[in-house]
């Protein structure tokens, strides 16, 4: 995050820190996050310990250009440049930082907490404000500990608001927050159940939140949820909306729907206002009251209000990776264009690996508070950090400051209509494309061209989730215990290299894939990582080699071949790993044959064993728990005697997500994560929230109609209503992976919340659903499975497991990544 020029003398002045310092630099951002290195010769990393610690990382944004951090302790490793700060609390010192560059600006700061709503109405008061003010904001949902002095770093003299959110997970969170925003007033969202847990009771989480507003002069806050906490609040100033209370400042008393909007009438002064909302759905009306709220108590006018929130647009957060036209693949924020937001989203795009080009198509930039002399020579500077080949400008602004751009490929339309009808001669080819556009050029048009067409079936793959899943399971290892992270068909079917280069971002230590194939299919998207291989066929072995795949060996069939394939090919110390079986009985060594292998191994110059591993039966069943300790002790028996013969230490592992939780004892040196890493894990229960499913199977409706009590609906005559009533026909069938078992009445799809039955034989391409009791049209969302119609119950309703589910989705229905 980029900001004024400190000195370092200074910085270490304000956080209180000891070290001598070397050389007198200037700091202008702050670094939290060795990958992400901007600006490193201004840089001051801080080694902030989280699931890792940060200190580990020191030497890595070193070798980045990175010259000052602050730690809380020295690392060993020479790094003669660097100065380095040292302080007891790393982030303690960040948040110092930042609360002191807050406190030298005299600006107006809107503060917002509460537990849903936060970024939306963060996003919509900037909408609606940015006319008349320049303002600083949080970058996305930047709300954390770490993520608000980040943000509040980025005022500057050009501000004349700052819009900040402030997210808490427990007590004692929120005062550290307030020191750094200092809000004058205080925004309170909807308080509902979310992080609960870190709190003794609701009282104790309303308490906390309110303490963002101990310094404002003013507080929004809905009526009816703050009843019981009037004498709490110290705000002199408080402006309260509500639908039940007339009591309220604004007393919203009727509601209507106008086509696609929501009509409101309201009482405010004793008068009766008014205000369209451009949504439906119950969140955004009720975060739409709240920005109407704010409105009225900063003294906007009524009429004006109505004007700007009328034009409200739709905030997505989201950055969204398909695959596009040519071999392509495009990531979509087409609906907003800031600094930080582009800083996000380039990031994102460095991450991709799996093409040669990446290329940027930008719009101008708007409401920065930065002169466009200077906006434009960052934002190309920045372009260039991040490794960009291609760049398409569009935008008067853009075009006019072209000269700042120093890339050998760059190309600069006037406008959004003229780019698309360029396009087809840019001959995009095997090229990462970034799309990020404000508003008002109407991107999405651009990514609607570059994208594949598909049927409206998709799969949405939510990458954040994978992440937060992955970290839980790291958070049950001990240091230094690797994860193997399993990706074998099409990573549970959620993606090959979009999932991978996710997992290689985030530092796993191993890949794992069934097949030759599938391995070199990453390998050809760029992931670099180790990969094994858990059934190598002797036919592809070139391949094997070319791409540095490790396999499994695990008989003495395939021993053999490997040498005799290695021998004639003049390689040496290849990598393998061996599998024991200690009672799955699929493949594996045997306990009678681990002497004779032994007696192999020795001195054996053709293979450098990398691991030794074996696959729980049952981890996850309590009724076998003895045959798992019994497996485990095979597991010791058998690696203790191979590493002896070898004379080396090698990885050991037998763990798969079931292991993880119910049997830390045998985490070794490595697991191997599988279905927990896609959300799903039968030892953990669905209530705890700690795992989040990443995939959500969505169709729609194509066509919906009467039917009479004895009409039959399908194949054979097998569907039939009780009685006359409605039925939807949708665009999902047995060769998306809905499988006929799913027919007459045995699976279930939400539609618009509510739960349909099946009625029919599900045909190949299509299936047919009773609505008799919801309002249904065509062209409606269906969820087959997601986070709250889970792929568990799916799988009870068929009598299988998540993993067949899952792993059946085919590939002919369109895979969408969701990053944020
Ligand atoms: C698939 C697989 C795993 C992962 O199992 P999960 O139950 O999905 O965690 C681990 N090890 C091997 C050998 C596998 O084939």
């Amino acid at each position: 995050m980029l900001s004024d020029h400190y000195p370092i003398k200074e910085i270490q002045q304000i956080i209180g820190a000891s070290g001598t310092i070397i050389n007198d630099n200037t700091i202008s951002t702050l670094l939290t996050d060795s990958r992400r290195i901007t600006n490193a010769s201004e840089g001051l990393f801080f080694a902030l310990s989280g699931r890792r610690n940060g200190h580990e990382f020191v030497a890595e944004a070193y070798a980045a250009g990175v010259r000052n951090f602050v730690v809380s302790h020295q690392t060993e490793i020479k790094m003669p440049e660097a100065n380095f700060l040292l302080v007891d609390d790393v982030l303690g010192a960040l948040q110092k930082l930042a609360a002191w560059h807050r406190s030298r600006f005299n600006l107006e700061v809107i503060g917002i907490t509460g537990s849903n709503g936060k970024t939306i109405i963060k996003e919509w008061l900037y909408q609606l404000l940015a006319s008349d003010k320049t303002i600083v904001r949080n970058p996305k949902s930047y709300n954390s500990q770490i993520g608000v002095p980040l943000s509040v770093w980025q005022i500057g003299e050009k501000d004349d608001l700052g819009i900040f959110e402030a997210g808490i997970s427990t007590t004692e969170e929120m005062s550290r927050l307030e020191a750094i925003i200092k809000p004058s007033i205080g925004v309170l969202t909807h308080i509902g159940p979310a992080h609960d847990e870190g709190f003794k009771n609701r009282k104790e989480k309303v308490l906390e939140k309110l303490k963002l507003f101990a310094h404002c002069k003013l507080l929004i806050h809905n009526y009816d949820q703050l009843i019981d906490y009037k004498k709490n609040i110290s705000v002199k100033d408080c402006f309260s909306w509500s639908t039940k209370f007339n009591q309220a400042d604004l007393y919203v008393f009727a509601e209507t729907v106008i086509s696609r909007n929501f009509y409101l009438r309201a009482k405010y002064k004793g008068k009766e206002i008014e205000c369209l909302i451009p949504f439906l759905d119950e969140a955004s009306v009720e975060n739409a009251i709240v920005c109407w709220a704010t409105m009225l108590a900063m003294g906007y006018s009524p009429v004006e209000i109505d004007k700007r929130i009328e034009r409200l647009s739709p905030v997505s957060m989201r950055l969204e990776l398909k695959n596009g036209i040519n071999n392509c693949s495009v990531i979509d924020d087409s609906y907003n264009s800031d600094v930080q937001s582009l800083e996000i989203a380039l990031n994102f795009l460095n991450q991709q690996n799996q093409h040669p080009t990446r290329t940027l198509i930008l719009s101008d930039i708007f409401q920065s508070g930065l002169t466009q002399d200077i906006l434009y020579r960052h934002v190309a500077n920045f372009i260039k950090t991040k490794k960009v080949d291609k760049f398409i400008g569009v935008g008067e602004a853009l075009t006019a400051h072209q000269d700042y751009f120093s890339l050998d490929k760059k190309y600069f339309y006037p406008d959004t209509a003229t780019l698309l009808q360029y396009l087809n001669s840019l001959n995009l080819d095997n090229e990462t494309i970034l799309i990020k556009g404000a508003r008002t050029f109407e991107f999405e048009r651009i990514s609607q061209a570059l994208s594949l067409k598909s049927h409206e079936t998709v799969m949405e793959i939510n990458l954040n989730a994978l992440l937060n899943n992955l970290n839980f399971y790291k958070s049950k290892l001990k240091p230094g215990v690797k994860i193997m992270a399993m990706v074998k068909a099409f990573s549970y079917g959620s993606g090959t290299f979009e999932v991978a280069n996710m997992l290689q971002y985030n530092k796993v230590d191993y890949l794992a894939v069934a097949y030759i194939d599938e391995g070199v299919a990453l390998r050809q998207a760029g992931v670099t990582l180790p990969v094994m291989v858990l059934n190598p066929e002797v036919s592809a072995f070139d391949k094997l080699v070319e791409y540095k795949l490790e396999p499994e060996v695990f008989s003495f069939n395939l021993l053999d071949e490997f040498v005799k394939y290695f021998q004639s090919h003049g390689l040496s110390n290849y990598p393998v790993h061996l599998k024991i079986d200690t009672g799955m009985h699929r493949l594996g060594f045997e306990d009678f044959e681990i002497d004779i292998l032994c007696d192999m191994l020795e001195e054996n110059r053709y293979i450098k064993v990398q691991s030794i591993f074996s696959h729980f039966v049952a981890s996850d069943a309590k009724e076998h728990d003895a045959f798992t300790q019994k497996q485990i002790k095979r597991f010791e028996r058998a690696f203790t005697k191979i590493e002896k013969a070898l004379g080396y230490k090698v990885i050991k592992h037998i763990s798969n997500t079931g292991g993880i939780i119910r049997w830390p004892s045998a985490h070794f040196d490595m697991v191997r994560l599988g279905i927990g890493l896609y959300g799903i894990d039968a030892s953990i229960p669905v209530e705890s929230k700690v795992l989040q499913p990443i995939a959500a199977l969505k169709t729609s409706v194509s066509q919906v109609r009467k039917v009479l009590a004895n009409d039959t609906i399908g194949y054979n005559r097998n569907g039939k209503l009780n009685k006359a009533g409605k039925i939807a026909t949708v665009r999902i069938g047995y060769a998306d992976g809905y499988l006929r078992a799913f027919g007459n009445g045995v699976g279930k799809m939400l539609i618009k919340g509510t739960l349909v039955p099946t009625v029919g034989n599900i045909s190949m391409d299509m299936c047919t659903l009773d609505v008799s009791n919801v309002d249904v049209r065509e062209g409606d969302e269906v969820i087959v499975f997601n986070e709250e119609l889970r792929i568990e119950e799916l799988a009870r309703e068929i009598g299988t497991i998540p993993y067949e589910i899952l792993t059946n989705v085919s590939q002919r229905v369109k895979r969408v990544y969701f990053y944020e």
